[in-house]
C-alpha cells in the first residue's frame, strides 16, 4: 500500500485482447457484500473511429459510489445491473483512432471499474477524457489533489463554505481524500482549522502532516467537550464530509452568520432505515447562519483554475496530499467497504494489475 505510481509501464499492453470488468449484479441494502458485484472477462472489439483505448491503471474509489448503486433519482443517474460500475481512473492510452490521443498519453476520465475502457471522447455524457502529465505529479495525485477530490475541497470550502483570514473552519473526515484538502486550503486563507476524524493516528496525521491547528477524534470519549476545547469561540465554517451526529453537534458551535457546506454524509450512505437529520437546525436561525450543498461536478467549467491553483501550492510546497493505494482489480469489492469503516488513510485509490 502506498507505493506511488511514478512511472509508465514500460511495456505498455497495447495488444490486450480482453477486458476483465466488474458490473453491478444486485443493489445492495446496507453495506455493499460481495454478491453485488460479478467479474468478467470479454473480449475486446476492434476500435471504431474516434474511439481511444485505455489501460486503466489507477481507479478512485469513492463513497459517492455507494450512492450510484440505488435505485433512486439523484444527481446522476444509477449504474444499471448489469453495467460497468462507475469510476473515475487514470490511465494510459494503449491504442487510438482519435487525432487528439495519442499512445501513450496518460489520460483521466470516468473510465470504469475495468482493466481497459474503451471511450469515445466526443461523447459528453461519458464525461469526456482528459489527458493529464505525469511529468507534473505522479498519477495518483490525478486523482486527489489535481482531481475530482481537489475540484471538490477547492468549490465546496472557497465558493460555499467562503471562508476568511481569522476564522475558525472545521472539517470531518479530515484525514480522508477531501478533508485533508480542505484543511490546508482553509490554512492558506489565514483560516484556523479543526478537523474531526477517526482515531489518535488520523488526528496526528492532520496536524503533523497537514498542518491543522488542532483535530478531534470522534472516536474518544465525550466529543462535545473535545470540540468545544478546540474551538473555543465557535464556528464560522464547517465543512461536512459525514452528516449525522457529528453534524448535528457542530451545529451546536456555530457562530453568527457561520456557513455549513453539506458536501456529504457518509456515515448516512448505508442506512437501511431513514437517514437521520439534524435535530439542531434551529441554531441556523438563532446565528442566522446558512447550510447549503453542492456538487462539484457543477463546478466542471472551472476545474482549469481550481487544477493551477493546487498545482502551484504543491509545486510550492505549500500543500501536501496522502493517497492509500491497494492493489488488485479484484480487490474492488473489500476495498470500497474501507472508506465505510474508516480503514482508509488518505484518498482511497486502486492499482489495476
Ligand atoms: P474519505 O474521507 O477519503 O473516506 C471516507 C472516510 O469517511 C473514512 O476514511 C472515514 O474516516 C469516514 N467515515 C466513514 N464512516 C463514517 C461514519 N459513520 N462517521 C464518520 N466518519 C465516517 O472520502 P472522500 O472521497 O474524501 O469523501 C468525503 C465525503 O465527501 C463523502 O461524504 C463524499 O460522499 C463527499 N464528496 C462529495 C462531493 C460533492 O460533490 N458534494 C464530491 C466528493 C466527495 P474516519 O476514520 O475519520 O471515520
Amino acid at each position: 500500500m502506498n507505493q506511488p505510481v511514478t512511472r509508465s509501464d514500460p511495456h505498455p499492453s497495447q495488444h490486450e485482447a480482453t477486458n476483465r470488468r466488474v458490473l453491478l449484479a444486485a443493489r445492495p441494502t446496507g453495506l455493499p457484500g460481495d454478491d453485488c458485484w460479478r467479474f468478467e472477462d470479454v473480449a475486446l472489439a476492434p476500435l471504431a473511429d474516434g474511439q481511444v483505448r485505455v489501460r486503466n491503471r489507477l481507479l478512485s474509489l469513492d463513497p459517492a459510489m455507494r450512492g450510484w448503486m440505488n435505485e433512486q433519482r439523484s444527481y446522476i443517474a444509477p449504474v444499471g445491473i448489469g453495467e460497468v460500475m462507475r469510476a473515475g481512473a487514470v490511465g494510459e492510452v494503449v491504442a487510438s483512432r482519435h487525432p487528439g490521443f495519442a499512445v501513450g498519453t496518460w489520460v483521466s476520465g470516468a473510465l470504469g471499474v475495468q482493466r481497459v475502457a474503451t471511450v469515445d471522447p466526443a461523447d459528453r455524457a461519458s464525461g469526456g477524457l482528459t489527458a493529464i502529465d505525469p511529468a507534473l505529479a505522479p498519477p495518483e495525485k490525478w486523482l486527489n489533489p489535481l482531481g475530482m477530490p481537489g475540484m471538490t475541497a477547492y468549490f465546496g470550502l472557497l465558493d460555499v463554505g467562503r471562508p476568511e483570514a481569522g476564522q475558525t473552519v472545521v472539517v470531518s473526515g479530515a484525514a480522508g481524500a477531501v478533508g485533508q484538502l480542505v484543511g490546508q486550503i482553509a490554512r492558506l486563507h489565514g483560516c484556523r482549522v479543526v478537523g474531526i476524524a477517526g482515531g489518535a493516528a488520523k488526528c496526528a496525521l492532520a496536524r503533523d502532516v497537514f498542518g491543522f491547528d488542532a483535530c478531534v477524534d470522534y472516536r474518544a470519549p465525550d466529543l462535545k467537550a473535545a470540540l468545544k476545547a478546540a474551538c473555543p469561540d465557535g464556528v464560522d465554517v464547517y465543512f461536512d464530509n459525514v452528516g449525522g451526529e457529528i453534524l448535528d453537534l457542530v451545529l451546536t458551535r456555530l457562530r453568527r452568520r457561520a456557513r455549513v457546506v453539506l458536501c456529504g454524509a457518509i456515515s448516512q450512505y448505508n442506512t437501511e432505515g431513514q437517514v437521520r437529520g439534524p435535530a439542531n437546525y434551529l441554531s441556523l436561525l438563532v446565528n442566522r447562519a446558512r447550510m447549503e450543498g453542492f456538487v462539484v461536478f457543477d463546478y466542471a467549467a472551472r476545474y482549469p483554475q481550481a487544477a493551477a491553483a493546487m498545482a502551484g501550492w504543491m509545486k510550492a510546497g505549500q500543500l501536501t496530499s496522502r493517497e492509500d493505494i491497494v492493489d488488485g482489480l479484484d480487490r474492488f469489492p473489500e476495498a470500497l467497504r474501507m472508506l465505510f469503516s474508516g480503514a482508509n488513510v488518505g484518498k482511497l485509490v486502486l492499482r489495476v494489475d
